[in-house]
């Protein structure tokens, strides 16, 4: 690593040629950028601030005395510097995004409009409840909507994400289990699981026990229902699964883990897929998230924002959280915030958040739900399933489909990295497809699958862009099976290489101190 005064040279690439360097280090449009503290300096400012008249303080002997040493840069040095940072992301506006399990789709600008009218995103959560009818009517819709899709009698809006919505839901079948007397100790959860099943149900102090998946990617049945007994609290399967796959069991295991005392969690942020075709409601499930950033759209990653709500059977409905919105029978809408024992509410677990969840996200979601209708939420999944599908079968001749037998994927086409010679992985085949321009897929991910790559083209995709995308994997794919030893070098055209990802998790330098004397040591 060097530090010039263009910032960071572009690394020579390991093993292969060194990539072209230009004097600037910008390649093409795309302009190297380095880092605040490295452009700016102490004292400059982009603001014409008057001066600061003299006034004793009153902060007694906890004045700062030493500058707080932050740079300074102009009004273009900073609107350059980030719009520069920002050329260098790539975004779901930019071209298709594969990754997987996190359905990275067309976010409609109708959306955008509505959640910035001012009687939205104005409104206070501290606002007198008269004030913010509209408001209110808004989550009861998206509520009474959930409710309609997943067959579901009772639904909380408040948790913030899919992640906060198993917690809502494994504490209310804790609160349930509890009021009857039953605390039990064990939750099971499928390999096909998502990795926040285990983790929500470890965190709210269970046990966790693998289920083993069959050959074709589903939950193992037999395995589960060998395993059912008093202890167990419940189970958290995700449908459909990390293998892209539809729990065709889900009946079964439903009433299999009913007759032995427990609870159906379902993970649902894979509801994309089935919305509109199929109810989780009728397959014997007691509480599910809906991640309203994925199937209802809304921009998200890089950590929100999100929205998880959570639809309950009749058995959990009672142990809700709190907030929640009511109608009155005069139409009016009520903010529900405390239970009145013996009455109103009484076995609710309590609250999960301040307030009653995204506003901003309710109304996201209200466009996206009202603008398609029934009939275009069933089209979604239809076309999410289709586009899946073409990929799938597009690519099974050149990428192993450890699936492909099991019948056809649902949202999501899942592949592994069965026959690529020695040396080569699926981390060189990500790496290649990003000097193709596009985002790489999910990797590694189900580790049910060696070598995963987890693709989710998502329905607002065309053909011609699954097209492009399908040759642009299929090519990287040749040139892996190939033994192309260039390939090892990919990203070649990317303003950085590969990076040391483990060094960047287990050692992350947060200063720019620490980066200078990192770099002086090397
Ligand atoms: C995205 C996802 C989650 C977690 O949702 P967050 O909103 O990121 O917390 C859980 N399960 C599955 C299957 C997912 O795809």
């Amino acid at each position: 690593m060097s530090i010039n005064s263009s910032g960071w040279k572009p690394e020579m690439s390991q093993g292969g040629a060194p990539t072209a360097e230009t004097f600037t280090g910008n390649r093409a449009l795309m302009l190297e950028e380095p880092l605040l503290f490295e452009i700016g300096s102490i004292g400059k400012t982009g603001v014409d601030f008057a001066e600061v008249p003299e006034a004793a303080s009153r902060l007694g002997g906890l004045t700062r005395e030493a500058p707080i040493g932050l740079p300074g840069l102009s009004e273009p040095e900073t609107v350059r510097h980030y719009t520069r940072l920002s050329r260098q992301n790539y975004a779901i506006d930019l071209g298709l995004f594969p990754l997987g399990s996190c359905t990275m789709k067309h976010n409609p600008r109708l959306n955008e409009r509505m959640a910035r009218l001012p009687g939205f995103a104005d409104v206070h959560p501290l606002q007198p409840q008269e004030t913010v009818q509209g408001a209110y009517a808004v989550i009861n819709l998206v509520g009474e909507w959930l409710c309609k899709l997943t067959g579901m009698p009772a639904v909380a809006m408040s948790p913030k994400a899919g992640a906060h919505g198993e917690l809502c839901g494994l504490l209310a079948i804790r609160a349930a289990l509890e009021a009857r007397g039953d605390a039990r100790e064990v939750i099971l959860v499928p390999e096909s699981a998502h990795g926040t099943n285990p983790a929500t149900a470890a965190f709210c102090g269970y046990r966790v026990e693998d289920i083993p998946a069959t050959k074709d990617g589903r939950v193992n049945l037999e395995a589960l229902k060998a395993r059912l007994g008093p202890d167990v609290a419940g189970v958290m399967i995700t449908n459909p699964n990390t293998c892209g796959l539809f729990e065709r069991d889900m009946i079964a295991i439903g009433e299999a883990v009913h007759a032995a005392g427990g609870l159906v969690y379902c993970d649902g942020a894979n509801f994309n897929a089935i919305v509109g075709r199929v109810r989780p409601g009728d397959l014997g499930i007691d509480a599910m998230h809906i991640n309203l950033h994925k199937t209802f759209s809304t921009p998200h990653g890089g950590g929100g924002p999100g929205a998880g709500p959570v639809v309950f059977s009749d058995a959990l409905a009672p142990f809700a959280p709190l907030p929640f919105v009511e109608k009155r029978e005069d139409g009016s809408f009520h903010l529900v915030e405390e239970e009145t024992a013996g009455e109103h509410h009484a076995d609710t677990f309590g609250r999960m958040v301040a307030f009653h969840g995204q506003m901003g996200m309710f109304t996201r979601a209200a466009a996206y739900m009202l603008s398609h209708g029934a009939d275009g939420l069933r089209q979604v999944s239809e076309d999410a399933v289709l586009n899946a599908n073409y990929v799938l079968r597009q690519l099974e001749d050149v990428l192993d489909a450890p699936f492909a037998a099991s019948g056809p994927c649902m949202h999501e086409a899942l592949f592994s990295d069965e026959g690529f010679p020695e040396g080569f992985t699926t981390l060189d085949v990500a790496k290649g497809l990003i000097d193709e321009g596009f985002h790489p897929m999910t990797m590694y991910f189900p580790l049910v699958v060696h070598g995963a790559m987890l693709i989710e083209p998502t329905e607002t995709e065309g053909k011609a862009a699954l097209d492009q995308f399908i040759g642009a994997l299929r090519h990287v794919a040749e040139r892996a099976k190939a033994g192309d030893a260039a390939l090892k070098a990919a990203p070649v055209h990317a303003p950085r290489r590969r990076l040391d990802e483990t060094a960047a998790a287990r050692k992350p330098v947060l200063t720019y101190r620490e980066l200078v004397t990192a770099a002086a040591a090397e």
